[in-house]
């Protein structure tokens, strides 16, 4: 059997290296080059003894396997992958990034205790911070952590935790990891990076002073758009202690198939990020000069009002931005309707581009967890509706090409859309009303 513990980890600075060799050696028992996939759900214990014991109590941060859900093989191939790349001591994978969200959460927190987060990030977790974790006895403050001085006013004596997505997923705004890793650790509080839209190729949030780093593996770490997964990189005694709490007792294992196709997909990360960055950065300046597109908002264009940050903070911008439409919900209607290489989905960080359009009132309206002020800040960023693109690998000029013609089209469900939405909205309100009384 492949003895992972066995093996030397690869020390080499650079991530193309790294995301080849790290937490990967040829199978002792076979030769393959290509990690095996071990699909099991147990392992045949150790004889009665020490080992034995390790591996049911998981005393050690590398016990002998026993269940799947514990730990297994494959994933403990991918976490030594991630945790190099990353520049962490440790790495747990888990089934999604929701599912590396929680564990962190629910390891680190407990009632009374106070939240610090991104008042935008992903979706699934501003609706965990803003629903979930007070219905726990935890209070959350959700704050633009875009401005440091926010996360400063917003501490408290009993603020156990300092959460930040940037890029914030999906409005690009950028946070100062450094300036609020020192805040948060002057306070006696962890900080957590999700760094998803970035991955550990444009932005090392560990070197800048964070605690954790968190990623949706579903998006660029696997890259093929057909796995879900999550990890949280971090200190050994940290992350052991999520595997034993989080892990074991709240579920959330991911698949071996699905560490398999991420450590796969992570082979060729550092080429993906490279192109995904340029391209985006030339569909950026298309859509700049557009007469249908009235704002594009993407860190590598000098009017994205955080650009000097993410000059000091990122190595390139990525494959994410967003892009207002002049003509508002009946021109995203035609565009949703037009596309050819672009996908109307949601998801991103795939190979093949994706695009997704976000009415501005279900958005941003609906989060019962921000206030007006709040809202007001957001919609002043993203104006009315947002198209949020995930920039593929395909030719930037067959994606140009496939926007252009998308955005000059018209259609009759681009005229007629918008009118029923409006009526579908009154329905719904009626109905709304009616449940009430
Ligand atoms: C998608 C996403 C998540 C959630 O990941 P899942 O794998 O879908 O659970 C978390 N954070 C960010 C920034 C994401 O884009």
């Amino acid at each position: 059997m492949t003895d992972l513990r066995r093996k030397k980890p690869v020390r080499a600075k650079s991530l193309s290296t790294l995301a080849i060799h790290a937490g990967e050696e040829p199978d002792p028992t076979t030769g393959a080059l290509t990690p095996p996939l071990h699909m099991s759900a147990a392992f045949r214990l150790p004889d009665f003894g020490p080992s034995l014991f390790d591996a049911l109590t998981m005393e050690s941060q590398q016990p002998p396997f026993a269940y799947a859900r514990w730990g297994n093989p494959t994933a403990r191939a991918l976490e030594a992958k991630l945790a190099a790349l990353e520049g962490g001591e440790a790495a747990l994978a888990l089934a999604t990034g929701m599912a590396a969200v929680s564990a962190l959460t629910f390891t680190f927190l407990k009632a009374g205790d106070h939240v610090i987060a991104s008042e935008v990030c992903y979706a699934g977790s501003v609706e965990l911070f803003g629903l979930h974790l007070p219905r726990q006895g935890i209070e959350v403050s959700l704050v633009d952590t875009s401005d440091p001085d926010q996360v400063r006013q917003a501490l408290q004596p009993q603020t156990k935790l300092v959460y930040v997505e940037t890029p914030a997923n999906p409005i690009l705004r950028i946070s100062d990891i450094e300036a609020i890793a020192e805040i948060a650790h002057k306070a006696g509080a962890l900080l957590a990076v999700d760094s998803t839209w970035a991955t550990p190729c444009l932005q090392q949030p560990l070197a800048l002073g964070a605690d954790y780093v968190i990623h949706s593996a579903t998006k660029y770490l696997n890259g093929h758009g057909d796995a879900l997964g999550g990890v949280v990189v971090g200190p050994a005694a940290g992350i052991h202690r999520m595997r034993k709490e989080a892990l074991v007792h709240l579920g959330g294992a991911i698949s071996p198939f699905n560490a398999w196709l991420i450590m796969r997909g992570l082979a060729t990360l550092p080429l993906r990020m490279a192109r995904h960055s340029q391209s985006a950065l030339e569909i950026a300046h298309f859509l700049d000069g557009h007469p249908a597109v009235s704002r594009v908002v993407y860190p590598g264009l000098d009017s994205h009002p955080h650009r000097d940050l993410v000059l000091g903070q990122m190595s390139a911008a990525g494959g994410m931005l967003t892009f207002q439409l002049a003509g508002g919900l009946g021109a995203a209607i035609t565009l949703a309707e037009r596309i050819r290489l672009f996908t109307y989905a949601t998801s991103l960080g795939h190979a093949r581009s994706l695009l997704f359009y976000y009415p501005t009132d279900l958005y941003v309206d609906a989060a019962t967890y921000l206030s007006a002020a709040q809202k007001a800040r957001i919609r002043e960023w993203t104006g009315e509706g947002i198209v949020r693109v995930s920039v593929g690998l395909e030719d930037a000029e067959d994606l140009i090409a496939d926007l252009d013609q998308a955005l000059r089209a018209r259609s009759a469900k681009g005229l007629v859309g918008p009118a029923a939405y409006a009526a579908l909205k009154r329905i719904q309100a009626r109905s709304a009303q009616e449940t009430e009384e």
